[in-house]
């Protein structure tokens, strides 16, 4: 009997170059769409201006959010962990559908790699050119090439962390500061570290990113079944493929094995060998043998978007979208619908005005002139709105309570306000110990703007 063989298993194998080739067709230009719908959001969004001042900014410095014409205050944090959940459940819903359609479209490694990829073919040419010219000895053209491809990827880069700063900086102060070379230490920090971390990853790094470093990646096959959307390669009609000579003779499948598929694919894989984890779902491989179908005159969708079940059924299109609104997707969709509906309701109910009454601890209720008993506070008005307003402070619970400071108080716009204010009653009001009382402060110029909050009034024995 022969021994059992050893097997190696490499954990991580060592990076070969991949090249990939140009494709035109129907998800390539899909894919520059999202490029530019994409790049053209995150590039220029900064540089709008909203009541005065930039319409998007994370102003971590002062904890304030400003989202068009809604401003987020630290206590507001559970509108974005709600837009986070959002996402995460539109990312889960179109995963369970469409399989890797965020991966192969819009993820911004795809976008970013794509980009780079157009540099540096407009550098160093097409596939064949960049493999011949990586492959020759050193020279002064080399480099050259090598160094202009390196230069402009650096400058887009340099752009890309620029602008990500420009979301959490004013970006209008920032240009001022680039030309004068005025940079903070942390807007340094940052600026390069996310302009590096652009040109290493889409430059660099690309597939093994996807392949190695993705969280998403590992995790999303969960979300796939039976019914999910992924790129197929038909076996039953491609096989045996062989050169086009012999399959127009009627012999062999309608693959003529042109390797077409495997040179466009941004991960370097063969997708006739069936879904393996590193397709990222771009259907470069889709569009490729699209053209090679025509061009031989067959019917196209040799490879296509289809599912497991469809392939074994034979479904036929109509079939395949009756079946992905199955259970699970309308379980998502519904959940993602009520989500989405909690948070706008949220959000369109929330008052601009919040107000905290915290007791001065150091000084219980004492006994002022005239006998009456008196508590201190601080009201702390937070004016979360755009205008300025003048509040009037109205105070109840307790009869004979009233205030001995000024009872109106303006508050700028998006400003916080400590406002100390002094609650008296007459002596016998109330049971000695806690009483509580209530506060109000309503807008002069918008009654309908007001918040009430509860507050302890102690009585000494
Ligand atoms: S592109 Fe189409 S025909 Fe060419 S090798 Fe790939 S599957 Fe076969
Ligand atoms: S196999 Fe096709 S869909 Fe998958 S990554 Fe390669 S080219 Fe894209």
């Amino acid at each position: 009997m022969n021994a059992p063989q050893e097997q190696v298993i490499k954990m991580y194998a060592k990076r070969e170059e991949i090249y990939p080739r140009e494709i035109d067709g129907r998800y390539a230009r899909l894919r520059w769409l999202f490029v530019w719908l994409t790049q053209l959001a995150f590039y220029c969004t900064p540089w709008l201006q909203w009541n005065g001042r930039q319409a998007l900014l994370f102003d971590l410095t002062t904890r304030k959010f400003y989202i068009f014409g809604l401003v987020l205050w630290p206590q507001d944090f559970i509108y974005l962990a709600a837009l986070l959940i959002i996402s995460a459940y539109l990312l889960f819903l179109a995963t369970a559908i469409a399989g890797r359609v965020w991966c192969g479209f819009a993820c911004p490694q795809t976008v970013y790699t794509e980009i780079f990829l157009w540099i540096e073919r407009k550098i160093e040419g097409q596939r064949s050119a960049r493999i011949a010219l990586d492959r020759q000895p050193p020279s002064l053209r080399k480099y050259a090439k090598k160094s202009a491809k390196h230069l402009a990827w650096g400058a887009v880069a340099l752009w890309t962390g620029f602008t990500f700063v420009g979301y959490f900086t004013p970006i209008t102060e920032l240009m001022g500061e680039v030309v004068t070379l005025n940079f903070g230490p942390w807007e340094w920090f940052w600026v390069l570290f996310y302009g590096f971390a652009t040109y290493g990853n889409a430059g660099w790094m690309r597939e093994q990113v996807c392949k190695y470093m993705c969280p998403y990646a590992r995790f999303q096959s969960s979300m796939f079944d039976r019914d999910t959307l992924i790129i197929t390669y038909d076996s039953q009609r491609g096989e045996p493929r062989g050169p086009l000579s012999k399959n127009t003779h009627g012999n062999g499948g309608s693959c003529i094995d042109c390797s077409l598929c495997v040179q466009v694919c941004p991960t370097g894989i063969d997708i006739r060998h069936g879904l393996q984890y590193e397709c990222i779902g771009c259907a470069a491989c889709v569009d490729a043998c699209n053209n090679v179908m025509d061009k031989t005159g067959q019917a196209r969708g040799l490879i296509r978007y289809s599912t497991e079940r469809a392939m074994e059924d034979h479904m036929t299109p109509t079939e395949i979208r009756r079946r992905a609104m199955r259970p699970r997707v309308k379980i998502y969709t519904a959940v993602l619908g009520l989500i989405v509906l909690a948070t706008c309701s949220a959000l369109f109910l929330r008052t601009p005005l919040k107000l905290d009454v915290i007791r001065d601890r150091g000084s219980m209720g004492r006994e002022v002139e005239d006998g009456m008993i008196e508590n201190v506070y601080r009201l702390q008005i937070m004016n979360t709105s755009e205008k300025a307003h003048l509040y009037k402070i109205a105070v109840g619970g307790l009869p004979t309570l009233a205030q001995a400071t000024a009872d109106h108080v303006m508050v700028e716009a998006t400003e916080t306000k400590a406002y100390p204010v002094r609650l008296r009653v007459a002596h016998g009001t109330g049971q000695t110990g806690s009483n509580k009382i209530q506060v109000t402060l309503t807008a002069v110029d918008d009654p309908s703007l007001h918040v009430k909050e509860s507050a302890v009034f102690i009585v000494p024995r």
